[in-house]
């Protein structure tokens, strides 16, 4: 059987990324960029901020690149704490590196709380600047787990994010 070479990079590629991160005790809540008043906060090696998380893994994954924790790995002590948009923007860096540009990126956080519409177009924001997009290639929807599972429960945040890149 012969291994097809890699091919010309003359097409769009989709990656598409998944996060997850329990609520632990004390605010503010990071989440998409922001700094959210909240009695609560999503507990991480970094400053948990699952959007973003979720978003880096999609345009690493669109690239084959490996994934956040490959890049950013959470036994160093220099990503304790760490400003998750920072990553993203440092993947992205690596997509650039690899030959592409990001296209365009769309987010789905799922959770009881926060509701997401009031905090969308500032996290469309801080998303774009850090994927060197526009805000309007830049799409965050908020969605309930009607009451199930453990986001019904409001343990935690889970995210779901796709992203599109395309050559440079
Ligand atoms: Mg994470």
């Amino acid at each position: 059987m012969t291994i097809p070479a890699a091919g010309p990079r003359r097409w769009p590629r989709i990656g598409v990324g998944y996060d997850s991160h329990r609520f632990a005790p004390g605010g503010p809540l990071v989440l998409g960029g922001l700094h959210l008043e909240s009695d609560v906060h999503l507990f991480g090696h970094s400053d948990g901020d699952a959007v973003a998380h979720a978003v880096t893994d999609a345009v690493l994954g669109a690239a084959a690149l490996g994934d956040i924790g490959a890049l950013f790995a959470d036994t160093d002590p220099a990503n304790a704490g760490r400003d998750s948009i920072e990553m993203l923007a440092r993947a992205v860096a690596r997509v650039h590196a690899a030959g592409w540009t990001v296209h365009q990126a769309d987010v789905i956080v799922l959770a009881e709380t926060p509701r997401i519409t009031p905090h969308r177009e500032a996290m469309r924001r801080r998303l774009a600047q850090a994927l060197a997009v526009a805000p309007e290639d830049v799409s965050v929807k908020g969605k309930t787990n009607e009451g199930m599972g453990w986001i019904g429960r409001g343990e935690g945040i889970a995210c779901v994010a796709t992203a599109l890149i395309v050559p440079r």
